[in-house]
């Protein structure tokens, strides 16, 4: 007998003693996160070894085409592409992902997120758009007797039931929706135990200026405020790594962060004599935080008259 296959011998007995102490235990799940350059969002791959899910799909077709391509790269089949909410940051990738994967089902958590999803995309389609805000991508039109092409919201995208989505070959991922309207109408929050990590959507934003425009008025900032501090107590004993829906991973600092921010927000939003004030007090208090000329623009432009 050579070295080297000794060396084989002693590797595959290793091997197999390492199979032997955890029969039945699926491989560990893994979580990779896709940043997206427009609008800083962010994608989340979770493969467990056997099948993927990605969570949200960006709002740009050629980002959702190159998070496409990473996932196909894995050679393992995704199974589900979960929506958290229906911001169109979120879910624009889901027409070029039903082409490309026609076997993975495009998921929400509820009804509502649903109808929310569905209404977002009329919304962007019908005068919604702005300079920083694209129209809608024309794959997502909706489906209707002039436009017998457009997409299919009610039978393409399904609800899923209970309060998890339990992954093909092990693992779970464990989904919250018992929140009031904050910077959506309706949130999907998931909590992996096997990852210890929290993926907050976009109740999260991490050196990203948080977006509180369109119909999200004081009060639902007021909301959001106190839905961070809600979550943060029921994770606080967990202390797990905090995955926004915008901005890098962080941790349950995030939270007071967040606070900070929205309590600076509404002083200088509802002290602002016009809106170059408001927007130049931000900036000034948080010179490193991103889209600046997208989401705190519009914010102002919704909270300064
Ligand atoms: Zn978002």
């Amino acid at each position: 007998m050579t070295v080297r296959s000794i060396g084989v011998l002693l590797a595959a007995s290793l091997l197999l003693a390492r199979t032997a102490a955890h029969p039945a235990r699926a491989a560990a799940l893994q979580v990779e996160v896709y940043k997206g350059g427009f609008a800083s969002v962010n994608s989340f791959i979770f493969s467990n070894g056997k099948s993927l899910v990605v969570m949200d799909v960006q709002r740009k077709t050629y980002e959702a085409k190159k998070l496409a391509e990473i996932i196909k790269a894995k050679g393992l089949p995704l199974t589900h592409i979960l929506i958290s909410h229906g911001h169109t940051d979120h879910f624009t990738g889901m027409a070029w992902f039903h082409q490309e994967f026609p076997r993975a089902k495009i998921v929400v958590a509820n009804e509502a997120i649903k109808r929310d999803v569905k209404d977002y995309a009329i919304y962007m389609d019908s005068g919604g758009e702005t300079g920083a805000e694209p129209a809608l991508e024309p794959a997502l039109r909706p489906r209707t007797a002039a436009n017998p092409s457009g997409f299919d919201y009610q039978h393409t995208i399904g609800v899923l039931a209970g309060n998890k989505l339990t992954m093909k070959g092990g693992g779970t991922l464990e989904i919250t929706t018992d929140y009031v309207p904050t910077e959506a109408r309706h949130m999907a929050t998931v909590y992996s135990k096997d990852l210890n990590a929290l993926f907050l959507a976009d109740f999260g934003y991490n050196k990203v200026h948080l977006w509180m425009g369109d119909d999200i008025t004081l009060d639902r900032v007021a909301a959001w405020r106190a839905e961070l501090l809600r979550i943060k107590s029921r994770y606080a004993g967990l202390n797990p790594t905090v995955y926004p829906g915008h901005g890098d991973p962080s941790d349950m600092s995030l939270f007071d962060d967040m606070v900070r921010y929205i309590d600076d927000y509404t002083r200088i939003v509802t002290n602002a004599k016009s809106r170059q004030e408001a927007m130049q007090a931000m900036t000034a208090q948080y010179p490193d935080h991103k889209q600046a000329d997208f989401f705190l623009k519009y914010s102002v432009e919704n909270h300064v008259k």
